[in-house]
């Protein structure tokens, strides 16, 4: 019989090494991304189309490669950074299997453009599945470029098997985060769909952490630092007080790779001792850097496992160091560079302590008072007062003169002397009235204001919320009978992460079970109906954001409950009520726009009027 075993060919062996190195469109950007550190580059450009699906692109300003090198990089087994088995043991860059490039292009269609600081051009080679179409001159910047498009084109089953683009881009965001956190002598841009996520100058540790995870992040952070024969350790941990009951932000980074360790972890959160509630995990980011011969980092083709020579020193001594840290700095704030006043509070409300949030305990609370009883107890307003005086309820706190200034709104086409609704008018008591159950309008001295009823109220309570969110407690009605919800476990996370903003806004929760939240109070705006809808409507909002986008959860909940409990268009508004919400939107801080950004009102001025008679 004849002899059976063949060699496969190379673009087949490629695929198969790809499957193992290249899992989704993130595998992509890290390979690409550590090569662009590991050529030495100071600038570091990702963009991503589609959550990668479309487009990868990485382009750095590194040592770049020749005419050869370059060709050659698209080869299995081919690296410039191990020469032989020995070297295994004394790894100082992210890659050394040469494989990465090999598997992508496998996979792919990838176009590489590369020029060295000497070479006058550099080359630009295409390949597809493997597949060298085309190598030329071409005139590109020093470094390296890497597009990599239709990922897995070839291989229908995987392409099938990726996730939605949110799921995709989060990995992707993931991998990104933990490459720039451990370069911050690099500078990174990150852009998806022509926008940028992510733009981080060169910085110090801290600061690159502040600058990817948001400007409150600084205050949570405790320095660790430790130097010992074995190891050398340095970062941060989270205070106890902001630990959460997810496990948020965990890593480790041994010479700069980072890496996973169950072992390691739990080193740390033994460091917790007597800290944490149960259940609670704290953050940290924390940069070990030991001799590589102690370590061996080819156990794993992703190489984010690694073993250590003597683990048990090494927890110890990590262990230790951070028992050691919050010790010391569990008091003050540090602060050790300029805050970057885009991640700040909105509004002026920066300058104020934001307070911890606290749940007030109506303890008078009866249950057998009737109701109206107890709701003049617990609300600000008589609940037994006309529906529409909810609009009342919580925007009155801050005193009277307020709504004077408020009033006294001018517009660019009035004297700059001149307030909106001019001192004669107030006298006159002019009316407003409502169109078509969606347009207020009232009579100005220089012309004709109309508003758009549901996008007003959304702004006058979007700065409430906000307000009670960042400065003040929130309001409550506490309700007679706690309130079950049913919800995911996806979502009952969702909520718990919001909780502490939640309990501003007014809301009072516990999660009652794996899969149940028990609500007792909320913010008086609202129905007890509503309850339900309101959160199923925030845990979308929140599930629609860019994972890792520094958005401001606080801003998001204002956002969300103004557009859920606002007066929608349709409904019929007493001439109490319109004056109400016109004096209202006009003691904004932006009564022009809605919370999202469209326009609230208009004027027609008397010269406008007077032209359509002409
Ligand atoms: P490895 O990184 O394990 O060596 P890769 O397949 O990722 O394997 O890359 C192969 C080789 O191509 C590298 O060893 C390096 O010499 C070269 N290379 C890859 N990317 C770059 C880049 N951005 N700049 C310069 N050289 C690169
Ligand atoms: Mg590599």
């Amino acid at each position: 019989m004849a002899d059976i075993i063949q060699l496969l060919p190379d673009h087949v062996a490629n695929q198969i090494a790809a499957g193992e190195v290249v899992q989704r469109p993130a595998s992509v950007v890290k390979e690409l991304m550590e090569n662009a550190i590991d050529a030495g580059a100071t600038e570091i450009r990702l963009i991503v189309k589609n959550a990668g699906k479309i487009l990868i692109q990485i382009v750095d300003n590194g040592i770049g490669m020749s005419t050869t090198d370059a060709r050659l990089s698209l080869e299995r087994h081919a690296t410039s950074k191990i020469r032989s088995a020995d070297d295994l043991f004394n790894i100082h860059t992210k890659g050394f299997r040469g494989e990465a490039l090999a598997s992508i292009a496998a996979i792919a269609h990838l176009e590489m453009k590369s020029r060295r600081t000497d070479d006058e051009v550099g080359t630009s080679i295409i390949v597809e599945g493997s597949k060298v179409l085309s190598q030329e001159a071409a005139v590109t910047p020093v470094g390296t470029s890497v597009s990599v498009k239709n990922l897995f084109y070839n291989v229908p089953a995987r392409r099938n098997f990726l996730k939605s683009d949110q799921v995709e881009l989060r990995h992707i965001i993931d991998e990104f985060h933990r490459v720039a956190m451990a370069h911050s002598n690099v500078e990174f841009k990150f852009h998806h769909n022509e926008s940028e996520l992510f733009n981080l100058p060169l910085s110090n540790i801290r600061q690159r952490i502040v600058n990817i995870f948001g400007g409150k992040t600084n205050e949570k952070l405790v320095p660790v630092k430790e130097e010992t024969e074995m190891v050398k350790i340095e970062g941060f941990v989270g205070k106890p007080e902001f630990s959460k009951k997810t496990r948020g932000e965990q890593f480790f980074f041994v010479n700069d790779r980072f890496i996973k360790s169950p072992y390691l972890n739990h080193a740390v959160s033994s460091a917790y001792e007597g800290l944490l509630k149960d259940g609670y995990h704290a953050s940290y980011f924390l940069f070990l850097k030991v001799d590589p011969q102690s370590i061996d980092v080819n156990i794993h083709p992703t190489k984010t496992e690694i073993k250590f020579e003597d683990e048990h020193s090494l927890y110890a001594i990590l262990r230790s160091s951070i028992k050691h840290s919050l010790g010391q700095f569990s008091i003050a704030p540090v602060l050790d560079f300029e805050r970057d006043s885009n991640m700040d509070t909105p509004y002026a409300f920066k300058n104020k302590d934001v307070s911890q949030p606290r749940i007030e305990v109506d303890k008078d609370y009866n249950p057998f008072r009737s109701k109206s009883e107890q709701a003049s107890k617990s609300w600000q307003k008589s609940a037994s007062a006309g529906q529409w005086e909810s609009l009342y309820v919580g925007l009155r706190s801050e005193g009277g003169d307020q709504q004077k200034e408020g009033s006294s709104f001018e517009f660019e086409s009035d004297a700059l002397t001149s307030p909106l609704f001019g001192e004669e008018d107030t006298k006159l008591e002019l009316k407003t009235f409502q169109i078509h159950n969606k347009f207020i309008v009232k009579a100005i001295k220089s012309g004709l204001l109309v508003i758009n009823q549901n996008r007003a109220h959304q702004r006058v309570l979007y700065e409430s919320y906000l307000e009670r969110i960042t400065v003040k407690e929130g309001v409550s009605q506490q309700l007679l009978f706690p309130k079950k919800l049913g919800f995911s476990s996806n979502e009952i996370k969702i909520i718990e992460d919001l909780t502490p903003q939640l309990v501003q806004a007014g809301f009072i929760l516990e999660i009652s079970a794996k899969d149940e939240i028990q609500i007792t109070g909320m913010p008086v705006e609202m129905n007890e109906d509503e309850l339900e809808l309101v959160l199923q409507q925030l845990i979308r909002d929140v599930e629609d954001q860019v994972p890792g986008h520094n958005f401001s959860l606080s801003d998001l909940i204002a956002k969300s409950l103004s557009s859920s409990l606002s007066i929608k268009t349709g409904k019929k508004l007493s001439v109490e009520e319109q004056e109400y919400l016109v004096d209202k939107l006009f003691s904004c801080k932006e009564p022009n726009i809605s919370p999202f950004n469209v326009t609230t009102f208009i004027t027609l001025g008397i010269d406008d009027l007077e032209k359509k008679f002409t």
